[in-house]
């Protein structure tokens, strides 16, 4: 593709000296990046001037769309306010303050209390430290193993990654660290359909597994589970409705603290606060970040219930803390982005409306001869791409397809997310209707270019 001098100069410069995320840099440099430019309501545009509908809302965080004033005027007046002090030693800072009154406020009874980092992997190694001090304190020191689930994501550094149930992650760094372990994932089309249950069976049987791993691990010596409402970056897997309520006995059963990753779910992206509200769980602990701020500024916690409170914080320091652990300026967008959240009864509107609207709308793609199970929950949806969906034949994955329908969404001017075979979407809950019909039908257009592409080169 050709491009202007600027977009071509920038891309050389990207090229050059900036080491992206998750990025294949070789093949980085042979394309050069999109350069996203500017953001408006659900739309970016590119350096190049493409109107592109974002449904992932930059990476699941802008919740409330680009360009809201109110979060950007709190940033602005608090910046010349005070745009930093910490909140170490017995130093505290208003919008800290104000923002832990509101979570206390939202998040469900057992909450209480929050701890700020800048991100979610960050309060996730937060967390870890909180679990293992808890039992430690409680006279449990035995208590060190954290259980989490095979293709979950809880962040990048070393204890998120290890918490996280990604291979290759793992691969790369000798990860998991010690005390670390896993179980499979309650993902119906790849754990399941074998088995020849119902989804509801199916539920019971995947959270059994975590029953297994205690007893296998000792039930003595482990100290809490981990575990994302829905799947997020693992290809927004929705579990079986009976999964939860019964990892939540389980859990219960034996005395195990409960953690429940919140920052995809929550902030009304399934259309309840907190995701653990949908599916019926009482976390000990959620790890928040992306939406609280709608991605405006970097900020992250951890809600901690009063049951851990009431033990971690009456025996001197917790010696544990991040330099922007409460950041004013992040904080006040996070005051701004909740009361946006209030004022525009979005949690409902979501519940009501939007979620809904967008359920029919997404499984209308069902027809499509590339596509299985589109499904969504609130405000996140997934399909997968099937070579032969009356044989439940997946395509090999060499064959790249999830990327060949990515690289469509983008060039007709769709932001979806490929995970493997998987297509995904989280946008902004702001999305109205007639946006939600554009999303659906740009996918099917990409779909359609994905099958051409896929007959053409006689994959199918
Ligand atoms: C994104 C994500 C994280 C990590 O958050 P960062 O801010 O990227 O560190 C953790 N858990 C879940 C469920 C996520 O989606």
């Amino acid at each position: 593709m050709t491009v202007s001098a600027k977009t071509a100069a920038l891309q050389k410069a990207d090229s050059a000296h900036y080491l992206h995320p998750f990025t294949d840099h070789v093949d980085l440099a042979k394309k050069g990046a999109r350069i996203i430019t500017r953001g408006e309501g659900v739309y970016v545009w590119d350096s190049e001037g493409n109107k592109i509908l974002d449904a992932m809302s930059g990476l699941w965080c802008v919740s409330m769309g680009y360009g809201q004033k109110s979060l950007i005027d709190a940033a602005t007046a608090q910046m010349n306010i005070l745009p930093f002090y910490n909140s170490f030693f017995n130093t505290s800072v208003e919008p800290a303050i104000e923002l832990s009154a509101l979570l206390a406020e939202i998040t469900p009874p057992q909450f209480n209390h929050v701890f700020y980092s800048s991100s979610g992997s960050e309060s996730n190694d937060t967390i870890l430290r909180m679990v293992r001090r808890y039992w430690d304190l409680k006279g449990e020191k035995q208590r060190k193993t954290i259980i989490g689930r095979k293709n979950g994501y809880h962040g990048s550094t070393v204890a998120g990654a290890s918490l996280g149930g990604m291979t290759s992650m793992h691969e790369q760094g000798d990860l998991p660290i010690p005390g670390i372990v896993h179980i499979d994932q309650p993902y119906y089309r790849e754990n399941g359909l074998k088995l020849g249950v119902s989804e509801d069976e199916f539920g019971l049987i995947a959270a059994g597994w975590l029953e297994d791993k205690i007893k296998e691990v000792g039930a003595d010596k482990v100290a809490a589970f981990i575990g994302e409402p829905v799947q997020g970056a693992g290809g927004v897997i929705i579990p079986p409705k009976t999964y939860w309520p019964e990892i939540q006995r389980i859990c219960d059963k034996y005395g195990i603290l409960l953690i429940s990753d919140e920052v995809i779910c929550g902030f009304g992206r399934l259309g309840t606060w907190f995701g653990c509200e949908t599916m019926g769980t009482r976390p000990d602990f959620m790890t928040f970040a992306k939406g609280v701020t709608s991605g405006y500024l970097p900020l992250g916690g951890a809600m901690v219930s009063d049951r851990v409170v009431d033990v971690l914080y009456k025996d001197g320091d917790f010696n544990h803390g991040y330099t922007y652990s409460g950041h004013p300026v992040a904080c006040a967008v996070a005051v701004a982005n909740i009361k946006l959240m209030k004022e525009q009864d979005i949690v409902n509107t979501v519940k009501n409306d939007t979620a809904p609207y967008l359920k029919k709308a997404w499984a209308s793609l069902n027809d499509h001869p590339l596509v299985t199970d589109a499904q969504s929950e609130g405000m996140v949806a997934g399909l997968i791409m099937l070579k032969d969906k009356t044989k439940n034949e997946a395509f090999d994955e060499k064959d790249n397809v999830g990327m060949i329908c990515r690289g469509h969404c983008f060039d007709n001017g769709l932001v979806m997310r490929a995970v493997g075979d998987r297509m995904i979407i989280a946008p902004p809950l702001v999305i109205s209707h007639a946006e939600i019909d554009e999303l659906v039908g740009l996918a099917r257009k990409a779909l359609d270019a994905t099958l051409s592409d896929l007959k053409e080169k006689k994959i199918i």
